[in-house]
């Protein structure tokens, strides 16, 4: 922590970097009351101290928005919400959220693990917090009326699977989101084996293909649970019934290319669509996928 950093304009900036449709709700002047009363208008040791008691944040709480406070602690505590000893990459965004809303059609247990993105984030996910540089999952929040016609759809596919198997492949939060992007790619969907999070990008309201995917990216962690990081490894008793001298490609973000995973682009009957090519791992996913 810098021991210069000026405190004004740490605020200022904090305040700037939020979303347009929350930064009128900081009172600045009133902010500016809050530091003095706490005695931190000059030292960041002193406000993050302030942040984090009750009384003082309920204080600041009727001046600014949760996120407000939610940003300052990320700058001033880097290492303690990395949570692993390792400072926050450059561009990081917090991953905040809340339940669906109330009036959202989903089953009790969908309503139970899944969250609804609230304002954009960048995050890297879990196995991926070391590495430098991250490659981060970047999305916005969903427009209300994708969520209320997709969130339905979700909620019939994972009642497909007994409550036992969510456990057991590790399924813990689905967020809801949009312009979901992976490392700068865009995606639908991206699964944090780690985690046990999956983002789903409501946006694309394509009926099939969404339901596919759903359970594409739960083999993926089922896969994960299975055979651990090594899922993109040789496995023989699959292979076994690949055709002769068939090799795979490089991986599932190497062939991005739309109409891949149109079952006429199977470049055999041994395969699914030629996305199954690109790898091992995406072969079963999309196995499992048209299996289910
Ligand atoms: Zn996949």
């Amino acid at each position: 922590m810098t021991t210069t950093l000026s405190i004004s304009q740490l605020i200022t900036d904090a305040i700037a970097s939020l979303p347009e449709k929350v930064r009128y709700k900081c009172d600045r002047a009133k902010i500016d009351k809050w530091l003095e009363r706490y005695g931190c208008t000059c030292d960041a040791e002193l406000l993050l101290a302030a942040l984090n008691r009750e009384d003082s944040r309920a204080a600041l709480k009727m001046h600014a928005p949760p996120i407000l406070m939610a940003k300052l602690l990320v700058w001033l505590s880097p290492k303690v919400v990395g949570g692993d000893g390792n400072e926050l990459p450059p561009g990081f965004e917090l991953l905040l959220h809340e339940p669906l809303p109330e009036d959202t059609l989903a089953h009790a247990g969908m309503r139970q693990s899944t969250r609804v993105v609230t304002f954009p984030f960048a995050t890297p996910s879990q196995g991926q917090r070391r590495l430098r540089p991250p490659k981060l999952i970047r999305g916005a929040p969903p427009a209300r009326a994708d969520l209320d016609l997709m969130c339905p759809l979700y909620s019939c596919e994972r009642a497909l699977y007994p409550a036992a198997f969510l456990d057991k492949i590790g399924l813990c939060t689905v967020f809801f989101c949009e312009q979901l992007s992976y490392d700068g790619q865009r995606r639908r969907d991206v699964p944090d084996l780690d985690g046990g999070t999956l983002f789903i990008d409501v946006s694309d309201r394509a009926v099939r293909r969404s339901r596919h995917a759903w359970h594409h990216e739960l083999w993926h962690m089922a896969d994960f649970q299975l055979r651990g990081p090594a899922f993109e490894q040789p496995d023989a008793e699959w292979e076994a019934h690949n055709p002769d001298s068939f090799t795979y490609g490089f991986g599932g973000q190497f062939m991005r290319t739309p109409g891949t995973a149109d079952p006429p682009s199977a470049p055999s009957e041994h395969f699914i669509n030629a996305y199954a090519t690109s790898s091992i791992a995406e072969d079963k996913a999309e196995v499992w996928a048209a299996l289910l």
